[in-house]
């Protein structure tokens, strides 16, 4: 039987809810054998994170997982097997803190805007030392009452469209794979299915991100239609992309995601994990 492999995963860092530590005993507790810790635009949770995988005996993959704009889209690239000492990282993360810090600044003025005053400040509590994002905003929101949900403060002011969805901060396509691949990683296109994207918009993404020297596309994540992984296996082959499979596990609380969870790869594809594990 071949090992269980996850290639994205969240802690604290970020938006997750588990500490390194925790997520890295989690997975151990699931059996996943070669873990990848991807947080949004930062490396700081990896160092404890390899410490744990050394404990339990896992194998850690150093990653991140980078915002970018695409024609208007908000896209997301994984850069798995990077160094996170390289100067190309580092240029990357203090860039991307940068740009999340103002970003929060401008989400909490549309927030005031609509009437919700104070949701910037109990957001960036709620964050402590973890990088800002839309989720410590929609905890917020709910905290405060403006919401019912985390669903709903998406559906309403933080999704797609709405008025805290900013994107302008973000660096370009080129830029942030630039990083990855100075920082020696691989840039994989995570969940291809959820920028609500029509196949043949998807294709011209593709391109261009194979121009700009994108490597691999997620193909399995946590949360996709098993039916279309045949098609996204096509088109990883179809591009010269290998092939990355994760989670995207976040939260426990989140009960339908789980560390090492999700759909079987269908069809033919080169995996990107050849030769790590
Ligand atoms: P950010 O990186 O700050 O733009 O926030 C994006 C993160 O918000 C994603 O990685 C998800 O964890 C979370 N997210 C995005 N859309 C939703 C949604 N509709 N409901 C709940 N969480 C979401
Ligand atoms: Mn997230
Ligand atoms: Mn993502
Ligand atoms: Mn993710």
């Amino acid at each position: 039987m071949s090992p269980k492999i996850d290639l994205h995963t969240h802690t604290l860092a970020s938006d997750g809810a588990l500490t390194p530590g925790q997520l890295v005993e989690r997975a151990a507790g699931q059996g996943v054998a070669y873990l990848a810790v991807t947080d949004h635009d930062t490396c700081a949770g990896l160092a404890e994170a390899e410490t744990a995988a050394a404990a339990f005996g896992i194998t850690l993959i150093p990653g991140i997982e980078l915002s970018t704009i695409w024609k208007g889209v908000g896209i997301h690239v994984l850069g798995l097997m990077i160094d996170p000492e390289h100067p190309a990282m580092l240029e990357a993360v203090a860039f991307q803190s940068r740009a999340r810090a103002e970003r929060a600044v401008q989400i909490g003025e549309k927030l005031a805007k609509l009437k919700m005053p104070g949701v910037y400040e109990r957001a960036r509590q709620i964050a402590g030392r973890a990088e800002i994002g839309r989720p410590h905003f929609a905890r917020a929101l709910v905290e405060m009452g403006y919401v019912d949900s985390e669903q709903d403060a998406f559906a309403r002011f933080l999704g797609a469209r709405k008025a805290g969805d900013i994107k302008t901060h973000w660096p370009t396509l080129e830029t942030v794979i630039r990083w990855v691949l100075d920082a020696g990683g691989v840039p994989v296109l995570a969940h291809p299915g959820k920028y609500d994207m029509t196949w043949t918009k998807l294709r011209a993404f593709l391109k261009d991100f194979v121009a700009a020297g994108g490597q691999g596309m997620e193909i399995s994540y946590g949360g996709e239609n098993p039916d279309r992984l045949l098609e996204l296996s096509r088109m990883a082959q179809k591009y010269g992309l290998k092939a990355s499979a994760g989670s995207d596990f976040h939260s426990p609380r989140m009960h339908w995601t789980e560390v090492g969870k999700y759909p079987p790869l269908r069809g033919e594809y080169q995996p990107v994990w050849q030769g790590w594990v």
